[in-house]
């Protein structure tokens, strides 16, 4: 089952819609009743809560001027993106997660000390960031939030999803966490503990999923194509594809 929330949103319309809301035309996102897909438009809306920043309308500027001299393709500059947001990023923390899944003592190691485990691995954060590992289990289930912003674990998850960023999400994912949960698809039983975490500059959270039952004859690799970036964040879980050789 493919996850449309994983499908990144286009930079482009972003950028070109922060522009739009800089000149006031975008209106206010609404917050109270946002489903995934609301998350996602909002996301377009995330500049304007506040008007883009002078940085955004920079680079808005320097990249529109670049591309009509011809010296760059807007289409590279998307697949870089692209590669960043949704595929080297992700592929990192999802190693870290099937480690974790096949090397008990490596995921002991992980849950103590994040920062320190991830680098055995070769990924750090070039911002001195302090990451956190939290893992699901039966009975608790992790989600990841950033209330005042959109710090995001970069070096395991690459660039956040615009969803991520957005008004109705962050400020959701705390007020009513379970609920945000069901409409990314996420149905937790009563008994089972949320917990919400707040990322800052200086802390960053990634969540160790639940290893999927019927998984046990798979490898490393196999199972590390099985994570998602959603279910790194806390809002999916990790499953297998039918027909997918376990
Ligand atoms: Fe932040």
């Amino acid at each position: 089952m493919a996850n449309a929330a994983d499908k990144p949103v286009g930079r482009r319309k972003f950028l070109s819609e922060a522009a739009a809301g800089a000149a006031g035309l975008v209106a206010s996102p609404h917050i109270g009743s946002a489903t995934p897909a609301d998350f996602r438009a909002s996301e377009q809306n995330a500049g304007h809560q506040n008007a883009p920043s002078d940085v955004a309308l920079r680079v808005k500027a320097l990249e529109s001027i670049l591309v009509e001299k011809g010296m760059i393709d807007p289409a590279t500059i998307d697949a870089v993106i692209e590669t960043y947001e949704s595929k080297v990023g992700p592929r990192n923390g999802a190693r870290v997660v099937a480690r974790a899944w096949v090397d008990p003592a490596y995921r002991k190691r992980l849950l103590a000390d994040g920062t320190s485990a991830i680098a055995e691995l070769g990924y750090g954060g070039s911002q001195g960031e302090h990451m956190v590992v939290v893992e699901n289990t039966a009975t608790v289930h992790n989600l990841v939030v950033c209330t005042l912003c959109s710090c995001y674990p970069w070096p395991v998850l690459g660039l956040p999803p615009t969803w991520y960023k957005s008004a109705p999400y962050r400020s959701r994912a705390v007020i009513d966490p379970r609920g945000v949960l069901r409409e990314f698809g996420v149905t937790l039983a009563d008994d089972v503990q949320v917990r919400v975490w707040d990322s800052t500059a200086e802390i960053r959270y990634l969540v160790l999923p639940e290893r999927p039952p019927g998984t046990e004859g798979m490898i490393e690799e196999q199972l590390a194509a099985l994570v998602t970036r959603n279910a790194m964040v806390g809002v999916a879980k990790v499953s297998v594809p039918r027909g997918a050789n376990a």
